[in-house]
């Protein structure tokens, strides 16, 4: 595998999105593995410097995942365009 960027033999993966990168171009990055909430904050277990390219770009704050969200009960929920009625 080469560098990404110089096309040297590659040392290590980007940690976010894959690509391989030499020793000379590998760049720290914080990593996220998980954030959770408590007491009303949001606390993060994080790696302060995993392998990043230095390429892409990580987001630093979470983004939200509601789509991920599992319906409460019964089939899911039909997403539609239309203003819902509350
Ligand atoms: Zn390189
Ligand atoms: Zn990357």
């Amino acid at each position: 595998m080469q560098c990404w960027i110089c096309a040297s033999p590659a040392s290590g993966v980007c940690r976010f999105c894959g690509r391989a990168v030499c020793r000379d171009d590998a760049k720290n990055h914080v990593f996220v593995l998980e954030v959770y909430p408590a007491d009303g904050k949001l606390y993060g277990l994080a790696v302060e410097d995993a392998l990043y390219c230095g390429v892409c770009k990580p987001k630093a704050e979470p983004v939200k995942m509601d789509f991920l969200e599992a319906p409460d009960s019964g089939p899911p929920k039909k997403v539609t365009k239309s203003t819902p009625t509350e």
